[in-house]
């Protein structure tokens, strides 16, 4: 039986100590970190984020400078705001919920946030920075997999890290990561052939595609550590579960440790997002 990797738990850890710096800052006479999410039309999935994330802005002591705009907003008018925010003194973060609506250019309009204040690791110049090995905000999903991994003491050093999924937002960065941390790692997607086999082969075993079910106990090799970072609504029942890409009930008796959905890598990207927000503060205010 597995051990669990308890994002809940960590996350709740950070933030009370993103809270005290927070605190710490404010009673030395400072301004609190601010973090602008700009969300665009009325996705409930997005909605329910973007509420999630100005809360723990909140709770931390950040400023939340949320904006939402209806679902006709053009292009020039987020542009505009994005430059507005990127020379808005009380503004450490620009995060941009994605996905937009359908008429609006995602890619353009996260390459015109700041890379300074680019909360969400996103912009080529800080996934550049990722490729190089270089200090720069990174992806706050894949990030909050690497602070889970360092807290429970799992190395990836020379463990075969296999990623499935290769997303700017999650795979591709966390592949990065990893191999910055020497592991051997295997990027699996939709054309990969035999993914049962490929996964099998893992030590570190992450799921990162959006399928309920997609890893069963069979695709598991014994011993191994699986992440599951796909989050997936399960309607058939009447209510609106949660669930992964990986089936833990059957996966929890062959793995050593496992993330659960909920309560895993989800609120770890939320508690990234904020010490992304607070780290871009430290760095612009101290010049
Ligand atoms: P995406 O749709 O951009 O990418 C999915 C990836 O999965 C693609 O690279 C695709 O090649 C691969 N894929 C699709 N079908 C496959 C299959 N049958 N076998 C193997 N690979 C397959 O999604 P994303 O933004 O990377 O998100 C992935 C999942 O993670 C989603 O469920 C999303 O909701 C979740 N997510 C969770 C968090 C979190 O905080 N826990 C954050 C971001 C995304």
């Amino acid at each position: 039986m597995a051990d669990i990797l308890d994002g809940k738990a960590l996350a709740q850890t950070l933030q009370t100590d993103l809270a005290q710096q927070i605190a710490k800052i404010k009673a030395a006479g400072g301004r609190s970190p601010g973090l602008a999410v700009l969300m665009v039309g009325d996705n409930p999935a997005s909605a329910a984020y973007v509420r999630n994330k100005e809360r723990a802005c909140e709770k931390l002591g950040m400023v939340s400078l949320g904006k939402h705009f209806p679902a006709n907003t053009t292009q020039a008018e987020l542009s505009q705001v994005i430059d507005e925010l990127n020379h808005d003194d009380r503004v450490d973060g620009i995060l941009v919920q994605l996905p937009l609506p359908d008429h609006l250019d995602s890619v353009a309009l996260l390459n015109q946030i700041h890379p300074d204040k680019d909360a969400d690791g996103l912009h080529p110049m800080n996934l550049g920075r990722l490729v190089r090995g270089e200090v720069g905000l990174q992806s706050c999903t894949p990030a909050g997999v690497m602070k889970l991994l360092e807290e429970y003491h799992i190395d990836p050093r020379g463990k075969h890290a296999v990623v499935i999924g290769r997303s700017i937002l999650v795979g591709k960065p966390l592949g990065l990561m990893l191999l910055a941390q020497d592991a051997t790692v295997t990027m699996a997607h939709s054309r990969t052939p035999d993914l049962p086999a490929v996964a099998r082969s893992a030590d570190i075993l992450v799921a990162a595609v959006g399928r309920p079910n997609l890893i069963t106990a069979d695709m598991v090799k014994p011993g191994a550590v699986v992440i599951d970072v796909g989050i997936n609504r399960i309607t058939d029942d009447g209510g609106g579960r949660l669930v992964g890409d990986v089936d833990f009930a059957s996966v929890k008796d062959v793995a050593s440790w496992i993330t659960p959905v909920p309560g895993g890598v989800g609120p770890m990207t939320v508690t990234m997002l904020m010490a992304n927000t607070v780290w871009s503060y430290l760095r612009r205010v101290a010049g």
